[in-house]
């Protein structure tokens, strides 16, 4: 029903709520506030601690004083006190308060404590006489915007309850609610909107976020299976060769590189599409896993693609390809911007007649102009840096090719489940063997003489050492040393005898592709950037990372640059220069000096920060959650996934009564991509 017809809506306000998205009464039930004034509680005086806004039972026990120390300006100041000690109730420009307080009087006030030379004032407190809506209660407060106030939205939302919630209707099947001990919807959206105490409040958040990461998490395997059941992909078929491939790598696959193998080999096989997503740290040998792949892909005369976001890194995957591959007749080329036309003519010319079994490269792979005889096989590396659409057309090189995305941003299973809802997963959390561990260090920049002369004595013995900052350019408003500046002291200054360069990101792509080629090259011996680094780059005779103001970068974050060095065989070194002294920052510096488990630390990140904005849902085009909060919630989330796959097994297309309405609610979430679903 239209929330027109609301008891205080009406048109103008129908408008109104519109704008909030809320067309149905049901939309308006489900419109959850973003948070409380828990004016519930009531503090004893003693307690109270500047700042805080609080609700009081206390008793008038002096006669009002009034100030008036300036034109167009009162003060009332009232003495009131409880078991505990004594406040002062203070009022600004509001004299009527004085007619509405006799001495003796109990009375219950909220308000905000400001301390003042030891006297505790409560500012301009809201009285209870009678009123019980406006203190003695947990008050919602709306996410609102536009004209609309609180109090308004107060009122209309007390108004739909009375009226509609009675015939709000359950969504959950019966069993699920009984088995999870979820309280009912009425009860949940009454709890939601007028929590009765906080353990109510609680339950009822906890009913209604399960309700929506079910949804959420049914209609993904939903657009998965239809995925699946309406692509068909080539079927490869099995290859002993790829074993004997194995057992001649100059290494031993660890065990996590071989399941996934496994994996992709069992969906390559499969008359499915394959899309699949290796989720593994830096480091962990992701692309030796693709080239098993690519090959698998060769001997069955498909082609295979791999696209990467730099030209660095596309080349740094080009060389070690053919350096796999090359033995084995496997022609590979690479394709980047900066090839002269000739020679990606010649390119072109020869993937179109097959003559290239593998093509490396950067977007450039996407132009129009490429065209495979028979792509069998598409790979994205460091899928976070391009765009869901990128990987599309890559696919659309081929006929429905199998594909595959790596990435390096380690996070929980159940989170990636969500974010990669399309997409099956392979996850590789097992490091070769023998790597040495990166000698983690936490220092203020007192010691930052000292870090400097032992970066020196690096140098020294011919190593390279990389330096980031937060920042690019120096900043008016924030204490914190820029890329720039710290470049300039260090070029002029501190080490004018070594080669420095600065990176960062508002320069041309073709001069970052430049100074990054001259520290691989070894022509530069620092290199001071800020995080554009983070992606790929293997400079395996860099051995230092040092990361200045390192409190302003997420865990995550912190871990990928730092395992930029490593990669060599000498002892590696981070240096984490940590400005803040707040608990929370040294925690998390703590937990970067423990571990070098880049799952764990993702965990611990999402834990102490919430989301950053890698994170955001909007990116990864989920709609947008109302109650839930994928991070925080993540024994929930995990709860609803096992059921939503539970659901889906005992009735794929949710066509059973008791389903009826988890459907219904499914394709109004998914609205934008309904024709990705199986269930029209
Ligand atoms: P990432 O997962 O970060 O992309 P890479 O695939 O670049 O990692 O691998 C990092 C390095 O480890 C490469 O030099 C690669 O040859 C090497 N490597 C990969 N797998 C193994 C293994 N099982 N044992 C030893 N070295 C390995
Ligand atoms: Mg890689």
């Amino acid at each position: 029903m239209d929330v027109q017809y609301i008891k205080g809506v009406g048109p103008k306000r129908a408008a109104q709520l519109k704008k909030l998205n809320i067309k149905t009464v049901e939309d308006l039930l489900y419109f959850v506030p973003k948070e409380y004034d828990d004016r519930s509680q009531f503090k004893q005086i003693r307690e109270c601690v500047d700042g805080e806004k609080v609700s009081l039972k206390v008793q008038i026990c002096g006669y009002p004083v009034k100030l008036a120390p300036r034109k167009n300006l009162s003060i009332v100041k009232v003495p009131a006190r409880d078991s505990s000690g004594q406040a002062l109730l203070v009022w600004f420009n509001q004299d009527y308060v004085i007619n509405m307080l006799s001495l003796g009087d109990i009375v219950v006030v909220n308000g905000k404590i400001n301390i003042f030379r030891n006297q505790i004032q409560i500012m301009n407190p809201v009285i209870d006489k009678g009123e019980r809506e406006k203190v003695g209660r947990i008050i919602p407060i709306y996410p609102l915007k536009g004209k609309l106030t609180n109090n308004e939205m107060i009122k209309i939302m007390g108004n739909a309850i009375a009226t509609y919630l009675d015939s709000l209707p359950e969504k959950l099947p019966k069993d699920i609610r009984k088995e999870l001990s979820l309280l009912p919807i009425r009860e949940a959206i009454l709890n939601i909107h007028f929590p009765k105490n906080r353990s109510y409040y609680l339950e009822a958040r906890r009913r209604l976020a399960f309700e929506e990461l079910l949804i959420l998490q049914l209609g993904l395997l939903l657009i998965k299976n239809r995925t699946k059941a309406m692509c068909k992909g080539i079927k490869f078929p099995h290859v002993d060769e790829v074993y004997t491939f194995i057992d001649n790598l100059p290494f031993k696959l660890t065990n996590a590189q071989m399941r996934a193998f496994k994996e992709i080999e069992e969906d390559m096989e499969k008359h499915e599409q394959m899309n699949r997503l290796i989720q593994g740290d830096v480091g962990s040998g992701k692309t030796i896993v693709a080239v098993l792949a690519m090959f698998k892909a060769w001997k069955a005369g498909y082609q295979s693609v791999m696209m990467a976001p730099t030209e660095i890194l596309a080349t740094q995957h080009y060389e070690s390809i053919s350096k796999f591959l090359g033995n084995y007749g496997i022609k590979c080329k690479l394709l980047v911007g900066s090839l002269s036309n000739k020679n990606k003519e010649i390119i072109l010319e020869e993937l179109k007649e097959g003559k290239v079994d593998i093509l490396v490269g950067t977007h450039a792979v996407i132009q129009e102009d490429v065209v495979f005889k028979n792509l069998g096989l598409a790979i994205t590396d460091e899928q976070h840096r391009f765009g869901v659409r990128q990987r599309a057309v890559l696919s659309l090189k081929g006929d429905n090719p199998d594909t595959l995305v790596m990435t390096a941003t380690p996070i929980p299973r159940s989170l990636a489940l969500i974010l990669y809802g399309d997409l099956d997963i392979s996850i590789i959390d097992e490091l070769p063997p023998g790597r040495k561990e990166i000698k983690t260090y936490v220092v203020n920049s007192d010691m930052i003489d000292r870090v400097n002369d032992f970066i020196r004595k690096e140098l020294a013995k011919g190593r390279q050492a990389y330096i980031v900052a937060p920042l690019i350019e120096e900043s008016d408003t924030l204490d914190i040393k820029s890329a720039e500046e710290i470049y300039d002291h260090l070029k002029e200054e501190v080490f004018a005898d070594f080669n420095v360069g600065l990176l960062h990101g508002k320069m041309r792509p073709s001069e970052k592709e430049e100074i990054m080629q001259r520290f691989i090259n070894r022509q530069l011996d620092i290199l001071v950037s800020t995080t554009v680094i983070e992606v790929g780059v293997n400079v395996p005779n860099a051995n230092i990372m040092v990361i200045y103001n390192a409190e302003r970068f997420g865990l995550a974050q912190l871990h990928q640059l730092r395992g930029r060095v490593g990669r060599g065989n000498h002892q590696s070194y981070c240096i984490l220069i940590n400005e803040s002294n707040s608990k929370v920052s040294r925690e998390r510096m703590r937990i970067m000096q423990k571990t070098t488990d880049g799952f764990y630390i993702s965990e611990k990140d999402l834990e102490l920060r919430g989301p950053g904005d890698f994170f955001g849902t909007r990116q990864h085009g989920l709609p947008d959650l109302k109650v839930a909060n994928l991070f925080t919630d993540m024994n929930l989330l995990k709860l609803a996934q096992k059921k939503a796959q539970e659901i889906l097994d005992e009735d794929a297309l949710l066509l059973d009564e008791k389903n009826f309405l988890l459907r219904q609610s499914i394709i109004d979430l998914f609205k934008d991509r309904i024709n990705d679903f199986i269930l029209n």
